[in-house]
């Protein structure tokens, strides 16, 4: 895909007026957020910018590897830090996110920020009055395939190494369930081709990300499908509900049920997946869809919550009871 040369020159001068540069990323972080973050940030600090990295919650253990990732400022745990980075900088992007509320806890500095503001993002109806220049491309597997696509066809195309490379390739791969879907366009194995030739070692970050799981996710994997799945066949529909005493016997570990509602969209005859998960303030919910069921509609209808087409997220301030009562009375209207 080629970016428009205008845009690109923009964000080069953005970033040439730019002394202290702030990254920020989504609530809940995945590798798609973190990795396009940390690839940027490789760049930024060879321009010798003074570079930060801010992040809402934790950081899921699978990505404990990632060059730089103990730099990151977790707002759970440095608030003041992440509050400073984000109101004193003086330019600011927004990785893999289209809205300042999508960093819960660091939304409030956000907004008070006069940094100039980037978007670099593939989510659909990004906040524009926000943001003075968007890369937003809804239709890109992973925000860092869109960052490769951008640093490829700038100045900074010089500085990319097998590190950027491989933090590119990390969120390209998990956003893409390792290049399984979001990912009809050949642009994707052209830019996954091109990060092997940055030196890139598929299988070995295949194995560190996929093959590195802790027990306890693969024993509260056990409980979702064993105990807490409720399949809907005549409806398409499966949903798999975590109670709060369920995750914090596990040790509410950042990351620990990423990925659980997959399986419940693997089901034979399953379009539509959910996945609610009882925090001490919500209910937090994933939703997985196949085919033509739009869930990032469905998550912004009835749950406060959006994302992509095939996947989404969204919120409940009723009890999991409630919030199961009114997802399955949804699902009772379903004619997929
Ligand atoms: P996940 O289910 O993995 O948390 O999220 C699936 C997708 O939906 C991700 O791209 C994520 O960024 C997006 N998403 C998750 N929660 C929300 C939400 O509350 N609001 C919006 N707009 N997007 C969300
Ligand atoms: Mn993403």
């Amino acid at each position: 895909m080629t970016l428009d040369k205008s845009k690109i020159q923009q964000l080069e001068q953005l970033i040439t007026s730019a002394d202290t540069i702030t990254l920020c990323t989504h609530a809940s972080p995945d590798a798609d957020t973190i990795g396009s973050a940390l690839a940027l940030q490789n760049v930024l600090l060879q321009l010798n910018k003074k570079v930060k990295i801010v992040c809402p919650n934790p950081i899921p253990d699978f990505l404990d590897w990632m060059p730089n990732i103990e730099q990151i400022i977790i707002h759970d745990y440095e608030g003041k830090a992440v509050q400073n980075a984000v109101v004193n900088c003086d330019l600011l992007f927004a990785m893999d996110f289209n809205a300042p509320h999508r960093t819960s806890n660091i939304e409030k500095s956000m907004i008070e920020s006069n940094a100039k503001k980037v978007l670099i993002d593939h989510h659909l109806f990004p906040d524009e009055d926000y943001f003075d220049l968007m890369f937003s491309f809804p239709k890109k597997s992973s925000t860092s395939e869109l960052l490769f696509e951008i640093l490829s066809q700038s100045n900074y195309k010089k500085f990319i190494n097998k590190d950027i490379a491989t933090c590119i390739f990390v969120g390209l791969m998990t956003d893409t369930g390792s290049f399984a879907y979001s990912c009809d366009s050949p642009d994707t194995f052209e830019t996954a081709a091109a990060l092997i030739r940055y030196g890139v070692k598929v299988k070995e970050t295949h194995d560190i990300v996929f093959n590195n799981n802790s027990i306890d996710r693969l024993r509260i994997l056990g409980l979702g499908i064993n105990e807490r799945l409720r399949v809907f066949p005549d409806k398409k529909a499966a949903y798999i509900s975590f109670r709060k005493e369920d995750i914090d016997s596990f040790g509410d570990k950042s990351g620990l049920t990423e990925g659980i509602v997959n399986y419940a969209l693997s089901i034979k005859g399953i379009c539509f997946a959910a996945l609610l998960t009882e925090k001490d303030d919500k209910i937090k919910i994933s939703f997985r869809s196949k085919k033509s069921f739009n869930v990032n509609e469905f998550a912004r209808n009835n749950f406060e919550g959006g994302g992509h087409f095939n996947a989404a997220g969204g919120k409940s301030l009723l009890s999991l009871k409630d919030t199961e009562l009114k997802l399955e009375k949804l699902i009772s209207n379903f004619n997929i």
